[in-house]
């Protein structure tokens, strides 16, 4: 089954309406909690080149990030570790090294923590976080513009040098192995923003989702993605790459024009936000829902 269908499949059968934004909510008093929960499975997730200490900084980052897409302040993190027998010492305790390091990165406590045993190694991370308004994905209006923080690329590009054992300069690996939360950010867009979403799979499926659940149409402009210049430097094709690059934790929101100005962090104006349905480029094509497995598993287009 693919990942859509396993979420209809439970929102069916939980009758949950939360379940697909990037947190869970619920009022307490008057302020919003926010819950997440975010898997790394070892053998899927975790390229040899990335150290067990990055992995469990990751992990908080995973879940951070969602928080930070609902324009919420992150309170807490919690954990269980699937282990397998013959896990050595050295690798556990680099990987709470790095769940040490992220916790104190976004500030956040530990909170609860549990480990079984499995056939692989899996950390399963979960954040709370409050929030005073949340950002949905469902709020785009036609008439707003579409915007992402940082730079695209990246992530896909390292894993595509990977795949075909090529060396990976030290810019491109680096925001796959430490990647960072946009926290200040999303706390920000709670004010302004009308909806957001963290880049996790890929930017294309994040417009999508934004489309769908708030019922417009997106048009992007492809040049006007961020790509890193490095990435360009790499790839043949940099905009397809830009597009399905994944586990970017940059946040893409919608926003009126008119608060542009106010907004104190850097960002790219990458489309308009129209009547109507799909995310299309500006030159009328429709944009593809694939993220970057469509390239790890084609044959893909990298330069050398
Ligand atoms: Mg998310």
């Amino acid at each position: 089954m693919k990942e859509t269908e396993i979420i209809k499949l439970f929102q069916e059968e939980l009758k949950s309406k939360v379940l697909g934004d990037d947190a869970g909510f619920i009022k307490l008093g008057d302020r919003w909690l926010l819950l997440t929960n975010d898997m790394l499975v070892w053998r899927t997730d975790v390229p040899d080149f990335m150290t067990p200490e990055e992995a469990g900084a990751k992990v908080v980052t995973m879940n951070v990030s969602d928080i930070a897409a609902m324009g919420g302040k992150p309170i807490g993190f919690f954990f269980s570790l699937g282990l397998p027998r013959d896990i050595n010492e050295k690798t556990l305790r680099e990987i709470a090294k790095g769940i040490k390091r992220g916790t104190k990165r976004y500030n956040v406590e530990v909170l609860s923590g549990d480990t079984n045993e499995s056939n692989e190694l899996v950390i399963d991370g979960g954040a709370i976080g409050e929030a005073e308004r949340i950002l949905l994905r469902s709020g785009a209006k036609p008439g707003e513009v579409v915007c992402v923080t940082g730079d695209l690329g990246r992530p896909l590009t390292a894993l595509l040098l990977w795949l075909k054992g090529e060396k990976i300069p030290r810019e491109i690996a680096e925001k796959m192995k430490n990647p960072i939360a946009r926290v200040r950010e999303g706390l920000e867009l709670a004010n302004y923003a009308s909806s957001a979403i963290d880049i996790s799979d890929g930017l294309s499926k994040e417009l999508w989702e934004i489309s769908k659940a708030s019922k417009v149409k997106i048009v992007i402009d492809p040049n006007s993605l961020p790509v890193h210049e490095k990435v360009k430097e790499i790839v043949k094709n940099p905009v397809e790459v830009a597009l399905a690059s994944g586990e970017e934790f940059e946040l893409v929101f919608t926003i009126s024009q008119e608060y542009l100005d106010i907004l104190s962090f850097e960002f790219s104006i990458i489309g308009r936000v129209e009547k109507g349905e799909g995310v299309y480029t500006t030159t009328g094509e429709k944009v593809p829902m694939r993220g970057w497995e469509h390239f790890a598993g084609g044959n893909n287009d990298i330069g050398s």
